[in-house]
């Protein structure tokens, strides 16, 4: 008798699919609609990927599903293709791919259908808020909408609990539910895009000339106008009938570039990033579905968004590392963004000051065709960059006499400048200057960062807090010492050697708020700030026009990193901090201070520009055989005890033996470069080939095996393809 089997990802972390039995006497459903299913002892949402002729289990263990959620399909062929080849690259669960990349309140299985925004407002006949003062719940819900009216998702967010008085409310005649109206169409003609320079139209003509699938390398200077180059590419497209999808590295990129988007191209713009709420999200995600956005601006996971009609995919800022997910599906969206643009024959763009030298590689084999714009846009010219010698120097805590001299000057002519330092909190460590205590994060086995202004030892490893103490816990000596400097010190150091200069810091800690980062860009924008102080986070993307110096507190750290990439990053950290300067009437400069102002990377990326810099680069990981000359696989693993970890990666390492793994080398077990984290005990295991096939063939063979070891009981694994972070 033949019958039908529903093939079903769920998201759990086991590398295959589920067998269901469809529901008698309905029509099955189609591949790509959710399902219901019996999931032990529990039910669960799916994602029927296949239909196939024969369950892979017994009989008497198939089930049938509980219910068809979707009638029509949530993913289309092209996009669960994607799925299914990331999946089957980066060997991840197929169910934490098809299903995991879904907005979270479609994997709750919600219908996939906008409800109308509805919203709350006060009627004629509500009274004032304070005269309800017995009633606090009723009081609060009044304020609020006395302010205007809400939206319901507004007043989740806002108000616990609010339904249950809304009704109360609603009985007296006081507020009222009603259907929300549109939004008003935005007014006035859209900015004139500035007349592009020949290499920017180059660049465009190149994109909107390819047929079909093609990878573009934009390499331009930081202020060059790829932005341009992007918005020119799009606006080809949009004519064309198609839609873009344009992803960008954090959302504290995102808004700048997105009101540059919609100030060009209107509502047909939509955002998709983690600071949306769940029901923002899934209305963002069904809009591109549907067809109703033109552009779709997202992070990383906005790679996976549904777009019919794909016509170009631009991939900002394409070396930065959040484009790699660090934990669950660990995949890169730059790589993902290339081969979904494979799959569905569309030109991909990727965009960079300082590209990644996997890129770099890529378009020096022709795999991706190289754009240039070798200089700024306008009148703008490129930063000049000097190294300042600090040795001898007396230092105000990492400020030279030479940079605050410099500082002076700039200052003084009523200009700003930008310090960096990748470091935040008061200190790094806190000392007993009468027993030499340090506190330390036990789970960690690290120091705990002293947060000063809120009064906390924060552990940057874990996250864990505690109350910053006021004397030893060894004994009680109030002479706690701070020892080394962190933004939020430097930031004080500033107030002393400038007091009259308004300083804005902008880190991870003071732009904890909602529409901080927002704030405090704008504070910097508008002069509102002399002196800006921050870690990456200034440095990515921002257009200060007023910025004409930047000092790089403290550089020589990248210097002496352990990790292969460490040097490459550091290049990339002091380009793109540069490139926040000078891009405005006056030429900027760069002031690096160092310990080392003969180390040869220096000289390189002095002199050569990122360029050269990245070269000497590509032929030192040639020579040592690293990425992009060779593939890395990385295996980790973690557990409560000490050792177990490490047993366990020994035994994958026989396995791998009794298997054969030719053209592959294992090496280690090694305990991690943080061996304890959060109270477990980290190892791991780093697998590296020449060639892509040999290290797959393994890996497609040696994972499933993994979970049966004696040792896999006991620990946490999991597998990293291609790693950003290998220590
Ligand atoms: P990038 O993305 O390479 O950093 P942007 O696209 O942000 O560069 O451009 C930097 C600045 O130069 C912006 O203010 C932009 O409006 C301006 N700009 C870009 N292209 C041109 C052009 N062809 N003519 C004049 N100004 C331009
Ligand atoms: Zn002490
Ligand atoms: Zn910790």
């Amino acid at each position: 008798m033949s019958r039908l089997i529903l093939k079903v990802a769920i998201d759990a972390p086991l590398r295959h699919l589920f067998d269901y039995l469809p529901l008698f006497n309905v029509p099955p459903p189609a591949v790509g609609c959710r399902v219901r299913v019996p999931f032990g002892r529990r039910s669960r949402v799916g994602l029927v990927v296949a239909h196939a002729p024969h369950a892979e289990v017994a009989d008497a263990q198939l089930r049938h599903i509980h219910e068809a959620i979707d009638a029509e399909p949530l993913l289309t062929a092209p996009l669960l293709d994607l799925l299914h080849r990331a999946a089957d690259y980066y060997h991840a669960p197929p169910g934490e791919v098809v299903v995991g990349t879904l907005p979270a309140l479609l994997r709750t299985g919600r219908p996939a259908q906008l409800a109308p925004p509805f919203e709350w407002r006060l009627t004629n006949t509500a009274p004032a808020p304070d005269s309800v003062g017995r009633a606090p719940r009723q009081a609060a819900l009044l304020r609020a909408l006395a302010a205007g009216p809400r939206t319901e998702d507004d007043l989740d967010a806002e108000l616990e609990g609010w339904r249950v008085t809304a009704r109360t409310l609603a009985s007296k005649g006081w507020v009222e539910r009603a259907e929300r109206a549109p939004e008003p169409a935005p007014t006035g003609a859209p900015p004139a895009a500035p007349t592009l320079s020949a290499a920017q139209q180059a660049a465009v003509d190149a994109i909107t000339g390819a047929s079909g699938f093609h990878a573009f390398l934009l390499d331009g200077v930081t202020g060059s106008g790829k932005t341009e180059v992007y918005l020119a590419a799009i606006e080809s497209a949009l004519a064309a009938g198609r839609l873009a999808l344009v992803l960008v590295p954090e959302i504290g990129l995102a808004p700048q570039t997105e009101a540059r988007f919609r100030a060009r191209f209107g509502a047909a713009v939509a955002v998709l990033h983690s600071g949306l709420t769940d029901g923002e999200r899934l209305a963002a995600w069904l809009a591109a579905r549907d067809g109703r956005v033109g552009v779709l601006i997202g992070t990383r996971s906005a790679v996976f968004a549904p777009l019919p009609r794909l016509g170009l995919i631009v991939v900002d800022e394409e070396h930065d590392t959040s484009y790699k997910q660090q934990d669950g599906f660990r995949y890169h969206a730059r790589d993902m963004a290339v081969l979904r643009a494979r799959l569905e024959s569309v030109p991909v763009l990727l965009g960079s000051a300082t590209p990644s030298l996997e890129s770099l590689a890529h378009a020096a084999s022709g795999q991706y065709r190289p754009l240039h714009l070798h200089e700024r846009a306008g009148s703008a010219r490129l930063p000049q960059l000097h190294l300042l010698d600090v040795r001898h120097q007396r230092m105000t805590g990492l400020v030279s006499p030479a940079l605050a001299a410099v500082m002076r000057d700039e200052l003084a002519a009523g200009r700003q400048v930008m310090l960096f330092l990748n470091r935040r909190g008061y200190a790094p460590v806190l000392l007993c200057h009468a027993c030499g205590w340090v506190p330390k994060c036990t789970r960690c086995d690290a120091h705990f960062t002293l947060h000063r202004a809120r009064r906390l030892l924060v552990c940057h490893h874990c996250g864990s807090e505690r109350p910053a103490p006021t004397a030893c816990g060894q004994c009680q000596s109030a002479e706690l010492l701070p020892l080394g400097v962190g933004t939020e010190r430097i930031e004080a150091d500033l107030a002393t050697l400038f007091p009259d200069h308004a300083v804005l810091r902008v880190d991870r800690d003071s732009t904890r708020r909602r529409g901080a980062l927002d704030a405090h860009l704008a504070a910097a924008r508008d002069g509102r700030a002399d002196i800006l102080i921050g870690t990456q986070m200034l440095a990515k993307g921002h257009h200060f026009p007023a910025v004409t110096l930047v000092g790089i507190l403290d550089a020589d750290q990248g210097l002496f990193a352990a990790d292969f990439r460490a040097t490459e990053r550091l290049g990339q950290t002091i380009h793109q901090v540069a490139g926040r300067c000078g891009r405005g009437e006056q030429a900027g400069r760069v002031l690096i201070q160092t310990h080392q102002p003969q180390h040869p990377l220096w000289q390189a990326l002095l002199h050569g520009g990122y360029g050269v810099f990245a070269r000497g680069l590509l032929a030192e990981r040639e020579a040592a055989g690293w990425p992009p000359y060779s593939h890395l696989a990385l295996l980790r693993a973690e557990a409560a005890g000490a050792q177990e970890a490490l047993w366990f990666l020994g035994e994958t390492l026989s396995l791998a033996a009794e298997f054969g793994h030719a053209g592959v080398e294992l090496l280690g077990p090694v305990p991690a470069p943080s061996p304890k984290r959060a109270g477990r005990y980290r190892a791991q295991l780093l697998l590296q080939a020449h060639r892509r096939a040999p290290l797959h063939n393994l890996l497609r063979r040696w994972l499933p095996a993994l979970a049966h070891l004696p040792a896999a009981r006991q620990v946490r694994w999991s597998l990293d393809v291609d790693p950003v972070d290998t220590y």
